[in-house]
């Protein structure tokens, strides 16, 4: 009998996140069957993006929009779908969303629970994640009727494979949370706006970017880049950008494609949070800066003027005097 994976789908705006398909193609094996688990009102849409990417079941949960808020409620309805469909192992996105929902189930569940996996292998019960800032790789075991893990984004390529997926649709009645209530929910920090820990591309600035204006000409290169925009904790600490952005020991693991660091020294506690880029660009006029041990390229320039530059020949598509 094949073992039964269920996978949390995280949604934005409705759409399926680019993420989720690697979180799919970590768990698909020959002895795994997949089941997407998609909390939305609608899922037309949704279920042929899933089946472009091989699942073999879904599981619809057709939750009102102000309920999918609560995360109490969510849990307890994700308690429930797994003990209903006997899933031996829940897949969730070590994202903001994900860091928020999975351990409540686990703890609902008294499941144990791995976060931030780069692997997880369900022969065996076994997940890698780093530990101590990034400075070591963990593989631990798991035991238990259920396992819960929470996958990095970034680690490996989605595979499209087309199949027809059947859809369940779980509409039983939800009770409210009696301990949490969601008053109101909305954007907090218009900087965060694309999400760190999935982008493929970061544009990061530190010390180096000098004022918090000039913060403004990273997020303009970013836009073209379609990069997210990343800090170290110099500028998070000097209130020029919110914590959201910070990359590091106590910021955001990020594991880009790219990663491109302006006006960054690269302290040990800065590169804990992105050593796993695809990539490492760094500009700085320092070419003693400890980034240069660090990185793949070092480009030796003022970040203030050679980024306004690059923007410039991504709009218009002309270098300078060509
Ligand atoms: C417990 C603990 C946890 C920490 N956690 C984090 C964390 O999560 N993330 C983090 O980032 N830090 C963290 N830190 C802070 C860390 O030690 C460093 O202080 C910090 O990373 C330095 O930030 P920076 O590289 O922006 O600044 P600096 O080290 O001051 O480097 C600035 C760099 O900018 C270059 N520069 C100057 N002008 C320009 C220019 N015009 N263009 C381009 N380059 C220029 C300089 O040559 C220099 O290399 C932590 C520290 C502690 C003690």
């Amino acid at each position: 009998m094949k073992t039964r994976i269920g996978l949390l789908i995280e949604l934005e705006n409705g759409r399926v996140k680019p993420a989720n398909m690697e979180m799919i193609a970590m768990a698909q094996s020959d002895t795994a069957e997949c089941h997407a688990i998609v909390v939305n009102n609608g899922i037309e849409q949704i279920k042929s993006h899933l089946e472009s990417y091989g699942v073999d079941r879904i599981i619809h949960i057709d939750l009102a929009s102000d309920k999918q808020k609560n995360p109490v409620l969510l849990a307890d309805v994700m308690t429930r779908v797994i003990k209903k469909f006997r899933f031996e192992y829940l897949f969730g996105l070590s994202t903001a969303w994900g860091k928020d929902i999975l351990p409540r189930i686990a703890a609902d569940m008294e499941a144990p629970l791995i976060m931030d996996c780069t692997t997880v292998d369900t022969t065996d019960s076994t997940a890698v994640t780093s530990q101590y800032s990034g400075k070591t790789m963990a593989t631990f075991r798991v035991k238990g009727p259920v396992k819960v893990f929470g996958i990095r984004p970034n680690m490996r390529e989605g595979i499209e494979r087309q199949v027809s997926a059947q859809v369940d649709v779980w509409n039983e009645p939800v009770q409210e949370s009696e301990t949490f209530t969601v008053i109101s929910t909305g954007e907090s920090e218009k900087e965060s706006a694309q999400s760190l820990v999935e982008a493929d591309v970061i544009l990061a600035g530190g010390r180096g970017m000098k004022q918090p204006e000039n913060f403004s000409i990273l997020k303009e290169c970013a836009g073209y880049l379609n990069a997210a925009v990343g800090s170290s904790r110099v500028p998070v600490d000097s209130g020029w950008v919110p914590y959201a952005m910070q990359v590091g020991q106590t910021g955001e693991k990020v594991s880009p494609r790219v990663y491109i660091a302006c006006g960054i020294s690269g302290s040990v506690q800065h590169f804990a949070g992105m050593k796993s880029a695809g990539m490492i660009i760094a500009v700085n006029p320092d070419e003693n800066a400890p980034i240069m041990a660090n990185c793949d390229y070092f480009v030796k320039a003022d970040a203030i003027d050679i980024i306004p530059e690059i923007t410039r020949i991504l709009k218009h598509g002309t270098p300078p005097g060509k």
